[in-house]
């Protein structure tokens, strides 16, 4: 159902019955070359605009449509709304079990302007020092930003490999900027406090920061990953059992 051109969808979480959803959800690299190319368009339309009536306790595979969307901006005013922290506390929840250094809200199924990032000691502790040093990885407290902006502050391009639990079970090798500044509203902690907050940051946490902003404009890592360096992760495990092994898509 549509009124003045502004989509209206049921809203489950606070059951008070429909919830306006301003602008319109922009498919990324959608270049039509036959009939069934504009169904599927359609169709993931339909599951983009119907975001609210999702699951989202998983994460969401590459071929979802709504990984390659470019995700809403929220009002700010709406920062503080029992909604959007029932988002953000279900971005965490997913992220902590997943044991995922960030989470972009598109990955749950939310097409919003909204990512979370956080590297522990515990989570550095997977990573032999050796590995620490040279991807220059560096703890990083839990933030979360909502309407980031990117700018890059050196060009220099660093090699590594990567990986997204939205490709899950796969890994490959992503030039990335050196050194970049984000800003946007940070949300200390969970609180839905959001003020104005800029972080210049290079390394490991720029590299993350770079994944995690693709995925706000529809973009994943295998867009731009060194394709031959493209593995399973579990390929020597695969051999081991005779190929007799378990890949689930959520760690509960
Ligand atoms: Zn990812």
């Amino acid at each position: 159902m549509e009124t003045s051109g502004v989509p209206i969808v049921r809203d489950p979480w606070t059951e008070s019955g429909t919830t306006t959803v301003s602008g319109a959800y922009r498919p990324v690299g959608t270049g039509m070359a036959c009939r069934s190319d504009f169904v599927a368009v359609l169709d993931g339309m339909v599951s983009v605009t119907n975001w609210r009536s999702r699951n989202i306790g998983h994460v969401c595979q590459i071929g979802d449509p709504i990984l390659r969307y470019n995700a809403e901006e929220l009002n700010p005013e709406d920062i503080k709304k029992s909604e959007i922290k029932k988002i953000l506390k279900k971005m965490h929840d997913v992220m902590r079990s997943y044991e995922s250094v960030g989470l972009a809200a598109p990955q749950i199924g939310v097409p919003l302007r909204i990512f979370m990032i956080e590297f522990s000691e515990k989570m550095s502790e997977k990573f032999s020092p050796d590995i620490q040093k040279s991807r220059e990885m560096a703890i990083i407290p839990l933030k979360v930003f909502i309407n980031p902006k990117l700018t890059v502050v050196n060009y220099e391009k660093v090699l590594f490999p990567e990986a997204c639990e939205s490709v899950r079970g796969f890994s490959a090798d992503v030039a990335r900027y050196r050194e970049v500044l984000v800003t946007g509203f940070l949300v200390p902690g969970l609180d839905p406090e959001g003020r104005p907050i800029s972080w210049q940051t290079s390394g490991w946490p720029a590299r993350v920061v770079q994944h995690e902003m693709d995925h706000l404009s529809g973009r994943l890592y295998t867009d731009i990953m060194v394709r031959s360096t493209f593995a399973c992760t579990c390929w020597e495990k695969v051999n081991r059992t005779g190929g007799r092994i378990y890949v689930p898509f959520s760690p509960k």
